[in-house]
């Protein structure tokens, strides 16, 4: 069994760019990653400083590119366990039945997003039903916007939504507004359109509106969601990672784990990190995962010198 410095589990920008870190320290690294990053359907990344508009699977690439010319191994696949042995090194096996070992292990493996489950909007996803204003509302901005709804988080949504285009509609889809979301809404001139939305029509492999129960169709060039984030989070529950209550595991600034040796970063922990906000917190996990190999390497260090001239 190959044995590296570090494991890590995704292949994302939070996994890659701890992993261009811990290579140029110098440090024996494997990323695992199954190949499917969240933003994988979505045709431009946006926000990144100075990649603003790359394909996502570009930035990858590049990334790919610069971890293995320091030297670090890529493997494609799914990690399925990942477990410590006697020493206290973790074993990491791997779909096809592939095992490597590792002192420590940084878990990226992302999130996914539930959205609801109404007919087109899993076809449309990352085109013209969007979720994330901040990605796409530059590109549909003016435009004829809807936000599918239905909780407070989706009103909250809508207002943040407003700030693209004066022309947003609220579907209430599966819950009305309270009397003060109502307020709101109306105040920021957000239509609210009642009942719920049984499809999103397409022509031309383009959205154009959302279909109602009583056969209107309302013309929408983009609709808005807010997804359920639900964290990948199997691995680090498998090896014991303390949890929020709310299923997210908890981690300290650097993506320190409850687990000795076990980091995370990027979506995995954080919903709310874009692929920059991911990328640097790979960034610092590296650097905390690095400086604790130095601390386990100076303890050895210290106890082999000893052995070898007793006081
Ligand atoms: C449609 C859409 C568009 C977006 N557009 C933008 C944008 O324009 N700008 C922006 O900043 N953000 C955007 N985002 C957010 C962006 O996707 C995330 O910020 C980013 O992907 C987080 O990076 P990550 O490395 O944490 O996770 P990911 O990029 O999701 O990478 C996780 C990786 O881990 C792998 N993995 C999961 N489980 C395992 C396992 N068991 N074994 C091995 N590998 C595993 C996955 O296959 C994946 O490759 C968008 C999101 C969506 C959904």
């Amino acid at each position: 069994m190959n044995t590296f410095d570090v494991a890590i589990i995704g292949g994302g920008a939070a996994g890659l760019s701890a992993a261009l870190v811990l290579t140029r320290a110098r440090r024996r690294v494997v990323v695992i990653d199954a190949g499917e990053p969240r933003n994988a359907p979505a045709a431009h990344m946006q926000g990144f400083l100075s990649r603003d508009g790359m394909a996502p699977a570009e930035l990858l690439a590049l990334g790919r590119q610069e971890v293995a010319s320091y030297g670090g191994l890529l493997v494609r696949g799914s990690v399925t366990s990942v477990h410590q042995g006697d020493d206290a090194r973790f074993i990491v096996s791997v779909e096809n039945n592939d095992t490597v070992g590792a002192r420590r292990v940084l878990v990226t493996t992302g999130l996914r997003d539930e959205i609801p489950d109404v007919p087109g909007v899993r076809e449309r996803w990352g085109r013209d039903l969007l979720h994330c204003p901040y990605c796409h509302g530059h590109e549909v901005k003016d435009q004829q916007l809807g936000v599918l709804g239905g909780t407070s988080e989706a009103v909250q949504h809508a207002l943040i939504i407003r700030q693209w285009s004066e022309d947003v509609v609220y579907f209430s889809h599966t819950g009305a507004p309270t009397p003060p979301e109502r307020e709101q809404l109306l105040a920021r001139a957000v239509r609210i359109i009642e009942g719920p939305v049984t499809r999103l029509v397409v022509e031309n492999d383009r959205l154009i509106g959302a279909g109602l129960e009583d056969g209107r169709v309302i013309a929408r060039d983009a609709v808005f969601v807010r997804p359920r984030f639900v964290p990948n989070t199997d691995l680090l529950v498998q090896l014991g990672c303390a949890t929020h209550d709310n299923g997210w595991v908890i981690a300290d600034g650097t993506g320190r784990t409850s687990v000795i040796g076990v980091w995370v970063a990027g979506n995995a922990a954080n919903p709310r990190a874009q692929v920059i906000t991911a990328a640097g917190e790979g960034s610092a996990a590296a650097i905390a995962i690095n400086n604790d190999l130095v601390d386990e390497d100076v303890r050895l260090a210290v106890h082999n010198a000893r052995v070898r001239l007793p006081a």
